[in-house]
């Protein structure tokens, strides 16, 4: 789930390195939460596929006065950066909120992705281990956002899946446009919701005037082609029945107006047609 708006999500949270050293050491903690082990990146800080989150690994390293360096290790597919450093952090990374969001921040640089504004609400962050996706969803829940730390496929990750959720964790780990553009595509998304919810009313309806129309010209037919029986007509009755074939399209209204009654006594003139020629289902006769 790969999207444009985790690329967006992440391209602004990559240049922010923490004022404080426990939040730089929160940051690089997050970015190994999600680091599947490789025998091959032995040694190193972080090894990942995304160039920018490197990056970012790489400045924080640096603001912590650590020699550091990526290594570029090219793969069939998609090449990955090893970040390796020297030297020792500045802090430890502590449990207060300053150190959660930067934990966060830096689990979805490295592991994060996030759905399109316009689709359904989900935020992931695949995990190492399921201890790595529990402490991030405490860090998660410590920060007000319902998360919950799970397994698809053996492969541990943090979920969030309400909208509200989505745009509190966007806003707790710093990504302020993205937390804007999520919302703007939230209100797109219940837009065209409602809009599709009104068309499919409006077709039903259209689809029952035109149903009661076709069924109404076919019981006047019937009685006018009866002389009989459309003498015997009321004579309510048979100005109802030669105001809607004179006028086929009118809606209720229209035809009440036409013959000087209400709505309710067109329309019961009408079902009465139906009745009379027997083309109401039998639901007259009940
Ligand atoms: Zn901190």
């Amino acid at each position: 789930m790969i999207t444009s708006f985790t690329s967006q999500v992440v391209a602004e949270l990559a240049p922010h390195v923490p004022p404080l050293p426990c939040c730089r050491a929160a940051l690089l903690e997050g970015m190994q939460l999600t680091a599947a082990p490789d025998e091959n990146d032995a040694g190193s800080e972080l090894s990942t596929t995304r160039a920018v989150t490197a990056r970012a690994a790489l400045q924080t390293l640096h603001a912590d006065h650590r020699p550091a360096h990526v290594e570029r290790v090219r793969a069939p597919r998609r090449s990955r950066y090893r970040v390796v450093a020297g030297g020792k952090p500045e802090a430890a990374a502590g449990d207060g909120s300053c150190c959660a969001r930067s934990r966060l921040r830096g689990a979805f640089l490295a592991g994060g992705a996030v759905s399109q504004p316009d689709a359904a609400p989900q935020l992931e962050i695949l995990c190492a281990s399921s201890a790595g996706a529990e402490w991030l969803c405490r860090d998660a829940v410590g920060l007000g956002v319902s998360a919950v730390a799970l397994t698809r496929r053996g492969r541990p990750l943090l979920a969030v899946r309400s909208a509200e959720g989505v745009a509190a964790l966007l806003s707790s780990i710093g990504a302020q446009t993205g937390r804007l553009r999520f919302e703007e595509g939230r209100v797109v998304r219940d837009l065209r919701s409602q809009v599709n919810r009104s068309l499919n009313s409006e077709t039903a309806n259209l689809r029952r005037t035109v149903a009661a129309a076709v069924l109404q010209a076919r019981a006047i037919r019937r009685l006018s082609d009866d002389q009989e029986r459309w003498q015997a007509l009321p004579p309510a009755l048979r100005e109802a029945a030669v105001l809607r074939q004179r006028h086929p399209r009118d809606s209720l209204d229209r035809l009440a107006g036409r013959a000087g009654c209400s709505r309710s006594a067109m329309a019961d003139r009408l079902r009465r047609l139906l009745v009379t020629a027997d083309l109401d289902g039998g639901r007259g006769r009940r």
